[in-house]
């Protein structure tokens, strides 16, 4: 009665929604092809591999367990591979969500919550990026991600299908439990890589720019602290099954830091020098990304509590040094 079908629950965020989700009283199904996620990762509930493009695979899902929700976060999100490899982008992330969206209507789970991205909005100079600004984005995965969105903004009116999108600014950190992590193969994030540097598990980090109009150079982002993020997706989701409306929100501190601030906290808590090279820009980096919104406090009582850079580095660097999944 309380499932909540967790597509890309084996990934970073979807594992440890599956943490939160069981710990607010659902059961989380996690549906995912495994190809970048980690069956070890799945640990609060059953999985069923599939790929969100055999609708044949979902519908019987959905027939099993008769969610009462999706949460979608299965997608492919690097933005330098969608500049080089786009056609993935739109397959993987555009194609296989509008067949996970039509399987949910047939199924008539009419409750959706997705994980979108600022990389929506695109660069936007001297811009506050709260929910009504304009998206321009810059890069094929902001693209396949804004194209997601449009398809569940016209599924409403057709077909019932409300929805919470969230719009994440970049996420960090780890269950401070140890439970679940971060890990991707390759890994591009920035605090992974630069663990993986301080660690010795790769020579250096290269700075992707430092020649942004910023004050020193580097791209700035802001960092919110995954457990945050999916207690949101929590509140998201009880949004919902209240009934109250389709809405989008931003997720993010409103606090900005640069590629060279991260460094600086990162040897702070390491206590460890960051070996780095400077390098050239990485294609589809936007300059600036940070979050001038309030809106997901005010309307759905979102408390971000770890999300400063400090606990952020702190939990991904004890889940660095844990061991991680067996592979
Ligand atoms: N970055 C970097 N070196 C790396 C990885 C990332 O300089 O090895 C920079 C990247 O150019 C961006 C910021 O760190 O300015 C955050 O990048 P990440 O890939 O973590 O997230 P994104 O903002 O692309 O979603």
């Amino acid at each position: 009665m309380n499932n909540v079908l967790v597509t890309g629950g084996a990934g970073y965020i979807g594992s440890h929604a599956c943490k939160a989700l069981r710990a607010a009283g659902f059961t989380p199904v996690t549906f995912d092809n495994l190809i970048t996620g980690w069956q070890d990762a799945v640990k609060f509930g059953p999985l069923e591999q599939g790929d969100l493009l055999d609708r044949a695979r979902l519908d019987a899902v959905f027939a099993q367990y008769r969610p009462v929700a999706v949460m979608h976060f299965a997608a492919l999100s690097q933005v330098g591979e969608s500049m080089q490899d786009p056609g993935s982008y739109w397959r993987n992330n555009v194609s296989g969500s509008l067949t996970l969206i039509e399987a949910a209507v047939a199924a008539q789970c009419l409750n959706f919550v997705f994980s979108s991205t600022c990389a929506t909005y695109g660069d936007q100079d001297n811009v506050v990026l709260d929910e009504n600004s304009a998206q321009y984005p810059i890069n094929a995965y902001g693209a396949s991600k804004r194209a997601i969105e449009d398809i569940l903004k016209d599924f409403e009116p057709a077909h019932g299908l409300r929805h919470v999108i969230f719009r994440y600014f970049n996420v960090a950190g780890a269950d401070p439990e140890g439970e679940v992590g971060e890990f991707h193969r390759p890994e591009t994030h920035l605090i992974p890589v630069l663990l993986d540097a301080i660690d010795g598990k790769r020579d250096a980090l290269t700075i992707h720019g430092t020649d942004y109009p910023t004050p020193d150079g580097t791209c700035i982002r802001d960092y919110v602290h995954v457990c945050d993020l999916v207690d949101a997706h929590v509140l998201g989701l009880k949004w919902l099954l209240a009934g109250k409306a389709s809405q989008v929100f931003n997720l993010g501190t409103g606090s900005g830091f640069s590629v060279r601030e991260v460094m600086d906290h990162s040897r702070e808590v390491t206590n460890r020098k960051v070996p780095f090279a400077e390098g050239p820009r990485r294609p589809g980096d936007c300059t600036k990304l940070v979050s001038g919104s309030t809106r997901a406090e005010t309307d759905l009582g979102w408390r971000p509590e770890r999300s400063t850079l400090k606990d952020m580095i702190t939990d991904a660097w004890r889940w660095h040094q844990s061991g991680h999944y067996n592979r």
